[in-house]
Order: structure tokens, then C-alpha cells, then sequence
């Protein structure tokens, strides 16, 4: 057995560091590896991820909640709808008896906040600005070897875990292959300003070009998550801030008033990538270096940070955090919820892409149900919220927010 119960969490993103905070507040010791500097201040990254009310649970385990809880926007209704079509479906908290569906938490402050986290945090040891470059797993643990600059280390440990992203090198090195998909898309993301703002209200609205959601911020603060066919996007990141206004306008009306200001934008590329397996010997994939998903249903870093939930559970109380069996545990406690996300996530982009008229019919017939049926709907956002997917949880040790 190792030494100590040393657990080295590559990638210091959403991800990696909710585990890290998670690990340390059950007593683990944790070494972090991020190639990246700390967030000290918050960087133009413009995207309002929604939470769901796993993730906040989630969060609230492990005392970041409290952290983001003041830049939080709580959504209370989302509109959903098809460009073109009459009829949507409106989700409502309140008819579901729920406080929120979910809150959006801007992107670049939520990071800001785990690195303090991280940097606060008893337990934790972070080597920013250092490059993960291999592993040699044992059967008692696994050495780990990093790299800052020129100088050259190793860390040991009982266990790997590869919370490094879409590209992670955690994985390739494990031997892990990819199943990926492209989906020939960028999601273009701006802040802008509406002149009908309306409090709590998100749309997502589908047409044949994406999905384009409208994310509300507070005020008359929006996100606007554009996604168009990759030529299209190129064309439209060219385009001033009057002609991006214009585009958005053209394409989702003027369903929250006239659009009076734009942003700096970013795209993405999307891509569905899964890993063919979660774990090799001493290691485990966490995050998106696990899966990534199609933004359209919010669900990338919520699926995410339930995975950091289910691992942290299965190692709090282990006396050896690498053991296979506790892996393996870890396999088969997501296999139905990447399942599920990944296959609504892929399901929800391809039917809205599908030019077919026997789609089409299916697609329209299914909102349409949706409009009618408060139980549908009501299940629909308990699935989305993720909550009856967690594991049991909550002994973290941190204070829950009230
Ligand atoms: C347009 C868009 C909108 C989205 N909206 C939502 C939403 O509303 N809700 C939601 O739940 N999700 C959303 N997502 C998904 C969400 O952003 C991601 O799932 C999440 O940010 C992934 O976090 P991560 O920590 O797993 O990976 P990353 O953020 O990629 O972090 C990986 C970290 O590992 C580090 N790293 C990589 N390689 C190495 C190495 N070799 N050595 C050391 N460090 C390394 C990187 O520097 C990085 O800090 C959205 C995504 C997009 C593109």
C-alpha cells in the first residue's frame, strides 16, 4: 500500500480542481499538476455555464457553492422552440415546484474561484505552470512525471487522475482510444445586452443551421451561444459588432427586444469524444478528458462534476485510493449517466441537423407532447438536473451554503 493516500490530479480546469477541493476536504492528500498559471483575475473567457442542481450540490459538499453563489443568475424559466414553427415548450420552476432550473455562472469567475479554492485548501499541493508528461504505474502506486520548464520531476502516488480535457494526455499515455464525432459546428459565445430583458428567462431555441441559446446574466445581461456550421462561423466572427447584432437578431428575432450590444466573441469547435474506457491501471478519467458533449443541453461540465462526485465518494473513505476494485466501482456507477447524457446530448443535435421530413415530423411531434404533458416536462428537468444520478454524498466535511 502507498505510503500515504496521495492521489495527483492532472488539469487544474472545472474539473480537476472541484476534485481536488472534494479529495482534500476527505482527507486525502493531493498534488495537483496544471501547465497553466493560476486565475488570479478573471480572463475573457465569456461563457455563462449553467448549473444544474447536482452541480450545486455538488458544490456545496465541498464549500465552493458559497464561492459563486454571489455571481450566480438563477434561471427560472427556459423556452424552448423551433425557428419558424409556431408552438414551444416553456419549463417552469414554479409549476415544478422548484426554486430554479438551473444557474448560470460565468465562466472565467468560476475558475478565478476554484484556483482560490485550490490555493486555500489544506492538503492540496498545486505545481502551476508544470506539464504532465508520462506515468509508470506499479502495483502499489504510480510515479508520475512532470515537467516545469526545463526542470524535470517525478511525483508518486496511489493514484492518477487525468482531469486534463479534451486532449488528455492522461489518457493517450494510459492507451485509452477515443470514440469521436465532429459535429461540423462552432459555438460562438458573446455577452451582449438586450433592450427587453426579461429576469430568469433562457431560451433555447433550435434551427437547422444549431442550436442557439439566449443565457440570462442579470439585468440586461445576456449569453448568447450561437452555434452555426463551421464556414458560417468563420463569416460570422468576421463580422462588427452591429453585424453580429444583426445576425443574432435575424436568427432569434426579437423575442427579448433589439440586441444594443456585443461582446468580444469566442468560438469552440464541438465535438462528441468519449473514452473508450474510464480507467487503466492506477488511473482514471475525469471531466472532459472522459467525455465532451454538444453544449446544446448545458450538460458538459455538469456530467462532469458528477463525476468528481461519484470519485470522491468511492475514495473518502478508501485506504488505498488506486485499488482496481474501487476503480471498476467508479466504471459501473457513470456507465448510465455518460450514457444517457452522451446519447440525449448526440440525439438533440442530430435530429435538429437532420434535413429529413420524417424527422422533422418526430422532432415536432415530441415538443409538441412536451407542450401538453407537465409530467413529461417535469421529468425531463429531473433528468437534465442530474440530481437522482448522484452518488450518496455529503460528507465532505465543508460547510453547505445555506
Ligand atoms: C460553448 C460552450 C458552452 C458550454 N456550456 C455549458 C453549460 O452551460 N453547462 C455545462 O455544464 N457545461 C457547458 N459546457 C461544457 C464545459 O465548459 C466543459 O465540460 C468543462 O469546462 C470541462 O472542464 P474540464 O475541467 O473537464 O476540462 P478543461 O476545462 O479543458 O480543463 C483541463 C485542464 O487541464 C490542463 N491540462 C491539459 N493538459 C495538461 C497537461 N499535459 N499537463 C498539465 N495540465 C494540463 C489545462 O490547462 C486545463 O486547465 C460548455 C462548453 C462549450 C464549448
Amino acid at each position: 500500500m502507498p505510503p500515504e493516500r496521495r492521489v495527483i490530479v492532472i488539469g487544474a480546469g472545472l474539473a480537476g480542481s472541484a476534485l481536488a477541493v472534494a479529495l482534500a476536504a476527505r482527507g486525502l492528500a493531493v498534488t495537483v499538476v496544471e501547465r497553466r498559471k493560476p486565475l488570479l483575475e478573471p480572463l475573457p473567457d465569456v461563457r455563462g455555464l449553467v448549473l444544474s442542481a447536482a452541480s450545486r450540490a455538488v458544490l456545496e459538499d465541498s464549500g465552493l457553492w458559497s464561492r459563486l453563489a454571489p455571481s450566480a443568475t438563477p434561471i427560472s424559466r427556459i423556452h424552448v422552440a423551433e425557428q419558424g414553427r409556431f408552438g414551444s415548450v416553456q419549463l417552469d420552476a414554479a409549476e415544478l415546484g422548484r426554486d430554479a432550473l438551473g444557474w448560470a455562472c460565468p465562466a472565467d469567475l468560476m475558475l478565478r474561484e476554484f484556483h482560490a479554492a485550490l490555493l486555500a485548501a489544506d492538503g492540496v499541493t498545486v505545481h502551476w505552470g508544470t506539464e504532465f508528461v508520462g506515468a509508470r504505474a506499479g502495483e502499489h502506486g504510480i510515479e508520475v512525471a512532470i515537467r516545469e520548464g526545463d526542470l524535470a520531476g517525478t511525483v508518486e502516488a496511489a493514484l492518477l487522475v487525468g482531469a486534463d480535457g479534451a486532449e488528455s494526455a492522461v489518457r493517450t499515455l494510459a492507451g485509452i482510444t477515443l470514440a469521436s464525432h465532429d459535429y461540423g459546428q462552432q459555438a460562438i459565445v458573446a455577452n451582449i445586452e438586450v433592450a427587453r430583458p426579461e429576469a430568469g428567462l433562457a431560451y433555447e431555441y433550435f434551427t437547422p443551421e444549431g442550436p442557439l441559446a439566449m443565457i440570462p446574466r442579470g439585468g440586461a445581461r445576456y449569453v448568447s451561444v450561437q452555434c452555426l456550421r463551421e464556414t458560417r462561423a468563420e463569416a460570422a466572427l468576421a463580422l462588427d459588432d452591429g453585424g453580429y447584432a444583426a445576425l443574432l437578431e435575424q436568427r432569434f428575432g426579437r423575442r427579448l427586444g433589439a440586441v444594443v450590444a456585443v461582446g468580444p466573441r469566442r468560438a469552440h469547435p464541438l465535438r462528441r469524444q468519449r473514452a473508450e474506457r474510464l480507467v487503466a491501471a492506477r488511473t482514471v478519467l475525469v471531466g472532459n478528458a472522459a467525455n465532451t458533449v454538444h453544449p446544446n443541453g448545458a450538460q458538459g461540465l455538469n456530467l462532469g462534476l458528477r463525476d468528481v462526485a461519484t470519485l470522491a465518494a468511492l475514495l473518502g473513505p478508501a485506504p488505498d485510493p488506486g485499488e482496481a476494485t474501487l476503480l471498476e466501482a467508479y466504471v459501473a456507477g457513470r456507465a448510465r449517466d455518460h450514457r444517457l447524457v452522451g446519447g440525449f446530448t448526440h440525439l438533440l443535435a442530430a435530429a435538429y441537423a437532420s434535413p429529413l421530413a420524417s424527422v422533422r415530423c418526430v422532432r415536432r411531434g415530441a415538443l409538441g407532447v412536451l407542450a401538453l404533458a407537465a409530467p413529461l416536462r417535469r421529468r425531463l428537468v429531473e433528468g437534465l438536473g442530474g440530481v437522482e444520478r448522484l452518488p450518496p454524498f455529503g460528507d465532505g466535511g465543508a460547510a453547505a451554503t445555506p
